[in-house]
């Protein structure tokens, strides 16, 4: 069953269009369970109908034609039970709906399995005989289980609409030209502009359809890219005959014969005569090749599949290197991947930057916190959007809804127009409040600092009149490089932030990777990353790159003294000395060298949950703590928070935090010592009321976000927020917090922010 099921569902990968790969399933699971009937319903999610959509053994008219209520017929059945259904006579039992063009009327025994993607129903799938008799359960199993990897690539076709016939001809014509998705609003704001598309370097699967502009350079980039890769073939070769016996080698011929100019070259190059791009060409060849493989009926010969793709990938790398790095990015680029990262946001030329859409991350990986930071709109997580299919469309991004619109129509586009200026003018309103303390109406005052990675975030956190830098992740100078940065860049980075802010405050956190941060040349591969390798754990492994690092922060604050110093991660005490006495040895090392520096003032972020329960002792050790509620809350509530599956679970406003949070203020003001916040959750107009309350000495924000959080400041009193938090402090769901909050901000008509605060 096991071979059985993998090969269906290696045809389904690749067929040419799912409505063919529901016919070659609804064949093969005909024959692997050898019964009568066996056939797909779709829900055509527009007229909540079910579309019968592949059918072998019923009427084949029916296709495409038959349509059920969702609550008509077995079919029905299944799908409002979500659960399989299988019984020994269909025609006794009360759903039993005989729909004449399907022709099912001699068939008594039904099995009927739903297809359900994210807790959504796709369809049913159906299997009849005319015996009557119960399916067996390894029957059931096969069927359920290839259901359920059936599931995620239908959802996929039919988001991305590239199934045909489940939406009727009438609403095909109206829907033609706009499409929506949906992913997670991460940053607020509405972007509108052209799509340009990242798509995953070497992966043949995610390149798209393109015309070529000159067909002659497009094959003699081909032919250099295919000449390349033969030659890494043959060098391969070469390297392995020591080590490998005569007839293994003879696969390198093989493979050497597959890149032959008469083979494969031969094949692209007549693709790109048709029109195609390179990339294109080579990819649709790669695809035909690799159906042929797997129509194979013997295994070895069927796993030469991997070979070809691995050859394809190899010439593609090499003609993306000269390709992808000729990107032209619109003046108003919405930026679309299916992984975007920090480093390719800062690709964009500045300025020309509108919106940001990636298929995979959550509103709180890295990426989207730079674009917070940048204000630049942005949906994580959409997990339909087919990269191929957008590339150059015109396309709005909801930023605060999460919602994405391909081609849309003129008067959404007006609409979003007008959206866009009242937030514009809302910004250009709290313009007046830069200079004025951020302080509750009964003269409760809180300090503002902004967190910052990218150099041009400066400006902005000027414009605003920050009072400081509460966290300067410096880890994203490192990813936009292809090396470690020496001391002596890194000398020049800090000195011109410390200089910028001086006399204010300016805390540098050290080196922070791991979890979805990754160098380029420093390859970290978990199988669990955010709780592996990252952090103080990654530095403390290597004095020689913290060192540096230190260094170079102290020098650069000479005449300023203005540094403060960050550690991310601790999750110990002896982690916490360890790196101090680190600290200290760069400290004496750049005094002797003849520095003139005073010590640099000293914090953790606490973000780990073991670090909560020993804040008061990590308190004795330090000047300041920062906590980053965003690992906390993923550490406190076990969900990852650059899963956008489980995001809907990542909650800061879960009392289980906030609870933390009043621990870690208290056990830190017993010692003294000052207490700050970086995570996003100080960001959140709704949650700013709290941290006010539970007595955060300061909050350190988004440029981008610091004059709405004065104005919350200024519209609430100590008072009423100590109030407030006392009361939701009883409750026991984030939800009910959250709701109780955005009324007490409407109360104090702040009501707009409520939208903004959504991202
Ligand atoms: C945090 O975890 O809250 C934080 C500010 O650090 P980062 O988001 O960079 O992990
Ligand atoms: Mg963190």
């Amino acid at each position: 069953m096991l071979t059985q099921l993998r090969r269906i569902v290696q045809d389904v990968n690749s067929a040419a269009n799912l409505n063919e790969a529901l016919c070659l399933v609804t064949q093969q699971v005909k024959e692997a369970i050898n019964t009568q009937s066996s056939s797909i319903y779709l829900v055509d999610n527009h007229r909540a109908e079910y579309v019968l959509m592949a059918a072998d053994g019923l009427n084949p008219d029916a296709v495409g034609t038959v349509r059920l209520k969702m609550s008509q017929g077995l079919v029905g059945l299944v799908g409002q039970r979500e659960e399989p259904i299988n019984i020994e006579n269909s025609q006794i039992h009360p759903n039993f709906f005989p729909e004449p063009r399907v022709k099912e009327e001699n068939y008594k025994a039904f099995l009927g399995v739903p297809i359900i993607h994210r807790r959504n129903i796709q369809g049913v799938f159906v299997v009849q005989e005319e015996q009557e008799r119960r399916y067996d359960e390894e029957e059931e199993a096969f069927l359920v289980t290839l259901c359920a990897q059936l599931s995620g690539v239908i959802a996929h076709a039919k988001a991305t609409g590239i199934v045909e016939g489940i939406t009727a001809i009438t609403e095909k014509v109206a829907a033609k030209d706009i499409a929506t998705f949906a992913g997670i609003p991460s940053a607020s704001g509405v972007g509108m502009g052209q799509a340009v598309v990242i798509y995953p370097q070497a992966d043949l699967d995610a390149v798209p359809d393109r015309k070529a502009d000159n067909i002659a350079a497009e094959k003699s980039l081909f032919n250099e890219a295919l000449q390349a890769t033969r030659e890494d073939i043959k060098a391969l070769a070469e390297r392995l005959r020591q080590t490998l016996p005569e007839d293994e080698l003879s696969l390198f011929d093989v493979y050497l014969k597959i890149l032959d100019n008469n083979n494969l070259g031969f094949e692209v190059m007549a693709e790109i005569d048709n029109g195609h791009w390179a990339q294109g060409a080579l990819r649709m060849v790669i695809e035909r090749h690799a159906q042929h493989f797997a129509a194979m009926e013997d295994d070895y010969l069927r796993e030469r599949i991997t070979d070809v793709k691995d050859l394809g990938r190899r010439v593609l790398a090499y003609l993306q290197q000269n390709q992808q790095a000729n990107i032209t990015y619109a003046e108003n680029t919405i930026l679309v991947g299916d992984d975007i990262s920090a480093a390719h946001l800062a690709e964009v030329p500045e300025g020309y930057l509108s919106g940001i859409i990636s298929g995979k991350g959550s509103s709180n990986s890295h990426v989207a916190i730079l674009a917070r930071a940048l204000g630049i709109p942005t949906v994580m997580g959409v997990q339909d959007l087919s990269l191929t299919k957008v590339e150059d469309q015109h396309i709005i991004v909801d930023g605060y809804y999460g919602h994405i619109y391909v081609n849309p129509t003129k008067q959404l586009q007006r609409e979003f127009s007008k959206l866009a200026r009242e937030e514009q003018e809302l910004d250009a309103d709290l313009q007046e409040l830069r200079d004025k303390p951020a302080q509750t109406t009964d003269e409760y005052g809180i300090d503002l600092y902004v967190n910052m990675g990218l150099a041009i975030d400066a400006s902005l956190a000027m414009s605003v009149g920050a009072g400081g830098v509460g966290l300067y992740r410096s880890e994203v100078s490192f990813m936009a490089r292809d090396r470690f940065p020496t001391e002596a860049e890194q000398y020049v980075i800090y000195r011109q932030l410390l200089a910028a802010f001086s006399p204010r405050p300016v805390a540098i956190r050290t080196l922070d990777i791991g979890g979805d941060k990754i160098l380029p040349y420093f390859p970290m591969d978990e199988d669990n990353p955010y709780l592996g390798w990252r952090g103080i754990r990654v530095t403390l492994d290597h004095p020689d790159l913290f060192l540096v690092q230190i260094r170079a922060m102290l020098r650069a604050s000479e005449g300023f003294n203005n540094l403060g110093v960050l550690f991310p991660m601790i999750s110990s005490i002896s982690e916490l000395e360890e790196a101090q006495h680190l600290l200290q040895r760069a400290y004496h090392e750049v005094v002797d060298e003849g520095a003139n520096i005073e010590k640099p003032k000293v914090g953790i972020m606490l973000e780990v949950p073991s670090a909560v329960w020993q804040a008061q002792a990590i308190a004795q050790r330090v000047d300041f703590v920062s906590v980053g509620s965003n690992d906390l809350t993923q550490y406190i509530l076990a969900v990852d928070r650059n899963n956008a599956r489980v995001s809907e679970l990542y909650d800061s406003l879960h009392p289980a935090v906030l609870h933390a949070l009043q621990h870690a203020v208290d056990s830190i003001h017993k010692e003294n010592k000052c207490i700050s916040i970086c995570g996003e959750m100080a960001s959140d107009p709704v949650a700013v009321v709290l941290l006010l309350a539970m007595g955060f000495d300061s909050l350190s924000i988004n440029s981008s976000s610091l004059l709405r959080v004065k104005w919350v400041i200024r519209q609430f009193s100590m008072k009423h927020a100590k109030e407030l938090l006392e009361e939701v402090m009883t409750y026991d769901n984030p939800a009910s917090i959250r709701f109780r909050l955005e009324q007490a901000l409407d109360e104090a008509g702040l009501g707009g922010l409520i939208r903004a605060g959504k991202r």
